[in-house]
């Protein structure tokens, strides 16, 4: 069985687009979420092996996210998916627990070696 992947972006086609990229290389998904607040929520009923997590979202950002899901499990794989010029804000994501960072717009095989590297 694939490992098992929850996506978070506020926007409906970037979630579409990692979907379409996991599922296609044997990921599956264990839950998608479009705010901070739903990400949490969905990590405690889920469990995934992997989240993929933006920083600029409304509700809760990213940030805040990571922050909470690393309460809830210190051992929580989670990637940031940045923009440009957020560099301030993913060196305090990789200081909070995150294991790696995607830039946007994302390039198919950058999020493969991504998320081989954390979950294989
Ligand atoms: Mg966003």
């Amino acid at each position: 069985m694939g490992k098992r992947v929850l996506i978070v972006d506020d926007a409906a086609f970037m979630r579409m687009m990692i979907k379409d990229i996991l599922t296609k290389n044997g990921y599956e998904i264990a839950a998608e979420a479009e705010n901070g607040k739903i990400a949490v929520d969905k990590y405690k009923e889920a469990s995934p092996d992997l989240t993929l997590l933006d920083i600029t979202m409304p509700e809760m950002d990213g940030i805040q996210a990571l922050k909470a899901i690393k309460a809830i499990d210190p051992g929580a794989n989670v990637i940031m998916c940045s923009a440009m010029g957020q560099q301030a804000m993913v060196i305090e994501a990789i200081q909070s627990g995150a294991k790696d960072f995607i830039v946007k717009p994302f390039q198919a095989e950058r999020v493969l070696e991504a998320v081989k590297k954390v979950v294989g």
